[in-house]
């Protein structure tokens, strides 16, 4: 589960978002203008608040 910052109840997860008139989305790459991609973002959002927050699902290829 994924709780809100702000009011701390469960947030409603797995949209997408997207880039308006191209529909690609936007990625979340390695840094530099060809760096890899590591995955595409997704969206959660509070139903109680109107909070949005970005995550990735797989953060095994980020370097903590
Ligand atoms: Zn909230």
């Amino acid at each position: 589960m994924r709780e809100c910052f702000r009011c701390g109840k469960e947030m409603n997860i797995n949209f997408d978002i997207k880039v308006d008139a191209q529909g690609y989305g936007i990625k979340i790459t390695e840094k530099g203008v060809f760096g890899k991609t590591i995955q595409k973002p997704k969206v959660a959002i509070c139903p109680y608040c109107g909070e949005i927050s970005l995550y990735i699902e797989d953060i095994s290829k980020v370097k903590a």
